[in-house]
């Protein structure tokens, strides 16, 4: 019997325009990108009314899962630029993996890819969705709200020496 397939989604696939109905796989996603999303916005409508049809599971993974995630994160030294939401995903797929199913991370962000990648778990960008949108990335201090670049090489922030954070700035059309 072959594996079930099942996609699991982050927050940019919603903000992104991705709806849930457009697909046929079996569609998770997490508690914290919902709370990333604005109550009321088109991204959470989507989201909430995909729940609510049982199209979408928002599914919280096992806090043992999270803290083997980051540990696994900071051996590729991607745990710094990873939110809590792109944890959860991650450890919800590897999860879901374990538990004999088949799962694909969407994402287009290379920290969380190359996590998976080191987990075993499979990944594919937006564009496979048909989401003709991609994210620029901002590095931020959440101490003292300077930004770098999204390329910054500095784990922390040259004014005040806290850690840097990451948040996506826009969207541009591809
Ligand atoms: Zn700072």
């Amino acid at each position: 019997m072959s594996k079930k397939e099942v996609i699991i989604l982050d927050a940019s696939a919603f903000i992104s325009g991705f709806d849930p109905l457009s697909v046929h796989q079996t569609q998770y996603t997490v508690p914290a990108v919902k709370n990333e999303l604005i109550p009321g916005s088109l991204p959470w409508i989507r989201l909430i009314t995909a729940s609510e049809g049982g199209r979408l599971r928002i599914q919280q993974p096992k806090s043992k899962v999270v803290r083997k995630i980051e540990e696994v994160s900071k051996t590729v030294g991607d745990l710094r630029v990873l939110s809590d939401a792109d944890k959860q995903i991650l450890a919800l797929a590897f999860e879901l993996k374990k538990a004999r199913e088949d799962p694909s991370i969407i994402t287009d962000d290379y920290s969380m890819q190359n996590v998976a990648s080191k987990l075993g778990v499979k990944f594919s960008a937006l564009m496979t969705l048909g989401i003709r949108y991609r994210f620029q990335w901002i590095i931020y201090c959440p101490a003292c709200h300077r930004k770098f670049p999204g390329d910054v090489r500095d784990k922390s922030c040259s004014i005040c020496g806290t850690i840097l954070k990451r948040k996506p700035v826009d969207k541009v059309q591809v």
